[in-house]
């Protein structure tokens, strides 16, 4: 019963895998051509970013849209393809929903999610897809209040505390952001919010001098990249980093 389901989302997945091995092949990513041949958003970085403003807006404001979204007719328009407007790397904390901060729709978001947001290579390779290949204009790193990941790498640094399996292995890459807002004279009650802070900072810096793939758009102005943090007690989306 399910295999027939799942094989046409797989041979999808396999024909734009191969789009994304021709352009390996060569060696490098041709810059030139940083998207795929295929539909992209027609969204500018700049309207995309005011578009999920706006969403939020809405959030906060209890706003629905005038009509609610026909998720049949949408869902078949997107079967066959999808054009999303961002790529949003944000935190697995299940207070903290994208497409319910923003607004947004099936077929809008390209979201990469893990406790703490950081990118290591699985998680630079989907956000590279995401530009790349689909052709989204902007980047979102979204870190939030009272991040757990956070707070543990906090607790880290603070109390040498240890965490059991992975848990360890992935808060690492939050550590330079506790210490660097330690070095910056944060009190104790202060440090968890500006280690967040710090933390979207650095995912945003590393992502802006990353790769070619993602440095190139840039500088051609095809591409943002940018940071934000929501507040768990008022709902709002502050983009911290433009
Ligand atoms: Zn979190």
């Amino acid at each position: 019963m399910n295999a027939p389901l799942l094989r046409p989302s797989r041979r999808g997945f396999f024909h734009q895998a191969c789009a994304c091995g021709a352009l390996a092949a060569t060696g490098a990513w041709p810059l030139s051509a940083w998207t795929a041949e295929g539909a992209r958003t027609t969204l500018t970085a700049h309207q995309a970013l005011a578009r999920l403003k706006q969403g939020n807006d809405d959030f906060l404001a209890n706003r629905l849209p005038p009509d609610p979204p026909d998720h049949a007719r949408r869902r078949l328009e997107l079967a066959r393809s999808q054009t999303p407007f961002a790529v949003l790397v944000g935190c697995s904390d299940s207070r903290v929903p994208p497409e319910l901060l923003f607004g947004a729709g099936l077929g809008e978001l390209f979201i990469v999610r893990n406790a703490g947001n950081t990118v290591d290579t699985v998680a630079l390779g989907s956000i590279q897809y995401g530009v790349n290949v689909l052709g989204a204009p902007l980047i979102v790193v979204l870190g939030h209040e009272r991040c757990g990941a956070v707070d543990a790498a906090v607790s880290v640094v603070q109390k040498n505390a240890v965490y059991p399996g992975s848990i360890g292995q992935m808060i690492e890459p939050i550590i330079p952001a506790v210490l660097k807002a330690r070095s910056g004279g944060a009190k104790e009650d202060e440090l968890l919010d500006q280690a967040v802070r710090e933390n979207i900072r650095r995912t945003v810096m590393r992502l802006r001098e990353s790769e070619p793939s993602l440095i190139e758009p840039q500088r051609a102005g095809h591409l943002r990249i940018v940071g934000a943090r929501y507040d768990l007690d008022d709902g709002k989306v502050d983009f911290i980093v433009e």
